[in-house]
C-alpha cells in the first residue's frame, strides 16, 4: 500500500467512529449509550401507556396500532415490523402463548387473561427492546404468582449486571428464582445483545449451561434480558403461522424484559418505566 493510498484509506474519525468491539459483543460509547436512551424511552413510554389503557374487549391488532402510532409519533420506528417478515410492531401473547403472538383483529383480550407485549424502536440508528406482562381484570392467584415471579427473575438477573461479572451470573440468578417458585424456564429463546441491531451478540441465558459462551461483562454493553417463565413444563411448539409459539402443555407462559447498560458499577435500565416521568 502506497502512502497516498495508506491516506485516503484512513479513517475519518468524525464520520467513522472506531467501534470498540469485545468478543463480537460491541461496546456503546458516550453518544451511543443517549441515543440508546432515547430509542429506550420510546419503548418504555408505549408499552406504559398500554398497560394503562388495555382493556377487555379490546383486540390485540387494536394495541398494536396503537403502539406504531405511538413510536413513529415520537420520532421512530417499529424495530419489529418487518423483521425477519413479522407482520406488526408488537409482539402480544394471551395465556398459554410463549413469544412471537401476532397481533390480529380476532385476537379479543377478556378478563382474567394474562397478555404479553413486546416492542422494540429503532431511533437515530439504535433500537430499544422491552418486554411486559400484564394481568386483565381479576387473574387467578396462580397466574399473578408466575408473573410476579417472572418479573422478579428480570430483576434478579438486572442486579448481576456489573463490569467484572458475567453472563452465567445474570443466568443464575434468574433461574435460582424460578426454581425457588417452582416454574420452568423456556431454554429456547434467549436475550441478546441489542443497538444498531436488534439482536446482536451475546446471548443472554437465563438458566446454567455450557451451551452457550459465557462472556464476561464490560462496560459499554447493551444487553436484553428477557427471561420467559412458564407454569408448568419448559417446552413449546411453533403454530402453524409460523411465528406465534405457543407452551406444550397449554400452560400459562410470562416474561419480563429490559435493554440494560452494562457500567462500571453497575447497570442503568435503559427501559425503564420508572423514569418516565422525570
Ligand atoms: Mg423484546
Ligand atoms: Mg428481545
Amino acid at each position: 500500500m502506497n502512502l497516498l493510498s495508506q491516506l485516503l484509506s484512513r479513517p475519518n474519525p468524525q464520520s467513522s467512529p472506531k467501534r470498540r468491539r469485545v468478543k463480537g459483543i460491541e461496546l456503546k460509547n458516550d453518544a451511543e449509550i443517549a441515543t440508546m436512551r432515547q430509542a429506550a424511552r420510546i419503548v418504555a413510554t408505549v408499552l406504559h401507556e398500554i398497560s394503562q389503557r388495555v382493556e377487555p374487549g379490546m383486540t390485540t391488532a387494536d394495541l398494536d396500532a396503537y403502539a406504531e402510532a405511538r413510536i413513529r409519533e415520537m420520532g421512530a420506528t417499529p424495530s419489529f415490523k418487518g423483521y425477519h417478515g413479522f407482520p406488526a410492531s408488537i409482539c402480544a401473547c394471551l395465556n398459554n402463548e410463549v413469544v412471537h403472538g401476532i397481533p390480529r383483529q380476532r385476537k379479543v383480550i377478556r378478563a382474567g387473561d394474562v397478555l404479553k407485549v413486546d416492542t422494540g424502536a429503532y431511533f437515530d440508528g439504535f433500537h430499544g427492546d422491552s418486554c411486559i406482562t400484564i394481568p386483565i381484570g381479576k387473574i387467578s392467584t396462580e397466574a399473578q404468582r408466575l408473573i410476579n415471579t417472572a418479573e422478579a427473575a428480570l430483576y434478579a438477573g438486572i442486579e448481576q449486571v456489573k463490569a467484572g461479572n458475567t453472563l452465567m451470573d445474570i443466568a443464575g440468578a434468574i433461574e435460582d428464582v424460578a426454581k425457588a417458585a417452582d416454574f420452568s424456564i423456556v431454554e429456547n429463546y434467549v436475550g441478546h445483545g441489542v443497538g444498531r441491531n436488534l439482536h446482536e451478540p451475546p446471548s443472554v441465558f437465563n438458566f446454567r449451561t455450557r451451551q452457550l459462551p459465557n462472556i464476561r461483562l464490560e462496560s459499554g454493553m447493551t444487553l436484553a434480558i428477557e427471561p420467559i417463565l412458564n407454569a408448568k413444563g419448559k417446552h413449546t411448539r411453533t403454530l402453524s403461522d409460523r411465528w406465534t409459539v405457543v407452551t406444550l402443555d397449554r400452560s400459562l407462559s410470562a416474561q419480563f424484559e429490559h435493554t440494560v447498560l452494562v457500567t462500571d458499577t453497575g447497570y442503568e435500565i435503559l427501559t425503564d418505566r420508572d423514569r418516565l416521568a422525570s
